[in-house]
């Protein structure tokens, strides 16, 4: 059975896309078949993954506003990672889809087709609580919150846990919630290791591990269009690599997630 992640967070900068592409490229390298869809008009994962969101025939716009199928708009990549690619056409997305009925569930129905090529299916929401966001969240089957270690992480996390309260009572009860994923961590610091402690005692969320460290690693790889796990060696690929692992012991086998406790 295919598993659909959304990684959901409102405020921008928190390593959404790069999460995505990285847990992408590692889930590849463990010989799961990988799709990964771009719900921000910005195109940031559309373009780190190699491909000139300017140039493209057709995207994800095409395919939750009109009749493209999503198969014709996909596009492969360098990686070996599937793409349902954006471009900054899908910023009128939100508008359009607000006069149809079943707007929430445009994205869910348009992968439904395609959905049994994959095994994971990865959902880049942007930074907002809007349409898109509720189709990221609808068509998935768990959402994942990346989390940046520093001081007000938590300003907007209680209304993104109540967006996914209500999509859970309303659009998509088969929604879990796997937890935060801390960001751009830095482990020398008990500054990150506190925000962590005052996030999950707060929202009694679990804190996944591992934490991803800050390493200038990832500003390197996005601007060259491939992920920090095609590059050299780093601590941030392996961090993915672990978490990768994480998640595939909890889907396929059914192994509560390994969480990370900010005391030790
Ligand atoms: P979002 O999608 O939430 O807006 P991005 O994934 O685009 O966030 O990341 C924001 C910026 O932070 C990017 O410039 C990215 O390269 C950088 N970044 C992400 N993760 C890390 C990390 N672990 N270490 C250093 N920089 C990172
Ligand atoms: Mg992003």
């Amino acid at each position: 059975m295919t598993t659909v992640l959304a990684v959901a967070n409102q405020k921008g900068g928190v390593a959404k896309t790069t999460t995505v592409a990285s847990l992408a490229a590692a889930l590849h390298a463990l010989d799961r078949r990988v799709l990964v869809v771009d719900l921000d008009p910005q195109g940031c994962l559309t373009f780190s993954l190699g491909h000139n969101p300017d140039k493209l025939e057709a995207s994800v716009h095409d395919v939750l506003t009109g009749d493209t199928p999503a198969a014709e708009a996909l596009l492969e990549t360098d990686e070996g990672i599937d793409l349902l690619p954006a471009t900054i056409d899908l910023a009128g997305a939100e508008a359009l889809l607000l006069m149809r009925a079943g707007r929430e569930y445009a994205l869910k129905r348009a992968l439904a087709p395609i959905l049994d090529d994959y095994d994971v299916v990865i959902i880049d929401c942007p930074p907002s609580l809007g349409v898109l966001t509720l189709n990221g969240l609808t068509a998935a089957r768990s959402v994942l919150v990346p989390l940046q270690c520093e001081t007000l992480a938590h300003r907007g996390v209680g209304q993104l846990l109540r967006t996914v309260s209500e999509v859970q009572q309303i659009t998509n009860s088969e929604l879990s919630l796997l937890g935060a994923l801390p960001t751009l961590f830095d482990a020398r610091t008990t500054h990150s290791r506190d925000v962590l402690g005052d996030v999950s005692d707060r929202y009694s969320l679990p804190v996944l591990d591992p934490p991803i460290p800050r390493t200038v690693r990832f500003a390197e790889a996005s601007a060259s269009g491939a992920t920090v796990l095609s590059g050299r060696k780093s601590k941030g690929a392996q961090a993915y690599r672990d978490l990768a692992a994480n998640l595939l012991e909890h889907w396929e086998n059914g192994s509560p997630l390994r969480t990370y406790s900010p005391e030790v």
